[in-house]
């Protein structure tokens, strides 16, 4: 299923990020990445040049369209419309790779991003390990919308019901089985 990601990554960090998206630029195209402005701009020359290497080597055509949503640079606003596409509901995963060892003009606005990625339970990856385990765990290529089934019955308990009410429930994935009893 096709996710949004937000990929940022600090100036120190953006050899980290090209790095981290080169190597998985065949996952990562299949998704709407939205980017911060300069980061965006590397994330895209990266993803590109890694499609025209494929081509070059075998002539087929291996990564679809990108999908990528360029954002205002981060200390011009990028931190805060992303922030508010997370309040919106609308960024399943967040690749943020900020900068441990340099103050930053706008750190602000990278405490507000990290803040609302908490509080609105988006997977955060803050440096490529953890990135790594974000984009590869089985959660994250989840395919099936999550849906419960319920059943429902009337009638008195008995054993042999029961036996016959469990074998249904496991045949057609019911998650909840409601029996009513009559007294
Ligand atoms: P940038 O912004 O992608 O425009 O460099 C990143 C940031 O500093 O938040």
């Amino acid at each position: 299923m096709t996710k949004v990601l937000a990929l940022v990554a600090h100036d120190n960090m953006k050899r980290d990020l090209a790095e981290w998206v080169d190597w998985n630029s065949r996952n990562l195209s299949r998704h709407h990445l939205v980017c911060t402005g300069t980061t965006g701009k590397m994330v895209e020359k990266t993803l590109r040049d890694h499609r025209e290497e494929d081509e070059s080597a075998d002539g087929i055509r291996e990564l679809p369209d990108l999908k990528i949503t360029l954002l205002k640079s981060g200390p011009l606003g990028g931190d805060q419309q992303l922030g508010s596409l997370i309040a919106d509901g609308k960024i399943n995963a967040l690749i943020f790779f900020w900068d441990p060892m340099s103050a930053q003009p706008h750190d602000v606005d990278v405490k507000a991003l990290l803040r609302l990625a908490t509080l609105y339970n988006v997977p955060t990856a803050i440096n490529r390990s953890s990135a790594d385990f974000l984009i590869s765990s089985p959660l994250f290529e989840d395919k099936t919308e999550h849906s419960v089934h319920i059943a429902l019955t009337f009638g008195a308990i008995d054993p042999k019901r029961g036996y016959y009410c469990y074998l249904f429930c496991v045949f057609h994935e019911i998650d909840t089985f409601l029996l009513i009893q009559f007294l």
